[in-house]
């Protein structure tokens, strides 16, 4: 048997996805080794990760109001990609090859029960207000993924706006949090136009 402190933390590793018991065994015997400098600023910036939040523009994770890209007015002001979730803008950025706006939806559709946690409404409201001429669709290749572009562009059916998608180089099922930076570079400089 473990020392409670040490029982209690490995449940709290075996919690996270891809861990499991005998990974968290490791990692909490691996922290208990280090020195306390090391602890106390793993602890720190654990703790630190209740104080992010939601970017209130484009829903990306934020240490303020707006996220970093948001609040960066170099940005192109007129282009917003849409993707499921802040990973993805991670991946994205790495490209340096976009320079517009995000906005996460925070998921796909998989049924109609579904629609009203995403942030579609949001994204309307925003095209309207900030006079979108493109908007991106970077949802996985998924059929979730398509099913998602497909709604959005049947929901925004009647606005004066360019409907782009991200190019087939994807592989299909895959997940553009994990493609390499080369695949995902084409992939939006050879997005096609959907409406
Ligand atoms: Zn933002």
């Amino acid at each position: 048997m473990y020392p409670k402190t040490f029982q209690k933390l490995i449940n709290n590793f075996s919690q996270l996805p891809s861990i499991g018991p005998r990974l968290a065994e490791r990692l909490v015997l691996h922290l208990f080794k280090q020195k306390k400098e090391i602890i106390d600023d793993f602890a720190k910036n654990l703790l630190a990760l209740k104080n992010l939040k939601s970017c209130q523009r484009c829903y990306n994770l934020a240490e303020t109001k707006y996220c970093e890209i948001c609040n960066n007015n170099n940005r192109n002001q007129k282009i917003i990609c849409v993707v499921e979730d802040p990973l993805d803008i991670i991946a994205l950025e790495k490209t340096k090859k976009y320079q517009g706006l995000y906005h996460v939806l925070g998921g796909t559709i998989e049924n109609e029960e579904k629609i009203k946690y995403l942030n579609v409404n949001q994204l309307i409201h925003r095209i309207k207000k900030e006079q979108t001429e493109e908007l991106i669709i970077a949802t996985n290749p998924t059929t979730e993924g398509d099913l998602t572009a497909f709604y959005l562009k049947e929901k925004l059916k009647s606005y004066p706006i360019k409907i782009t998608r991200l190019a087939r180089g994807l592989s299909t099922g895959g997940d553009i949090e994990y493609a390499d930076e080369i695949t995902l570079s084409s992939a939006l400089i050879n997005r096609q136009k959907i409406k």
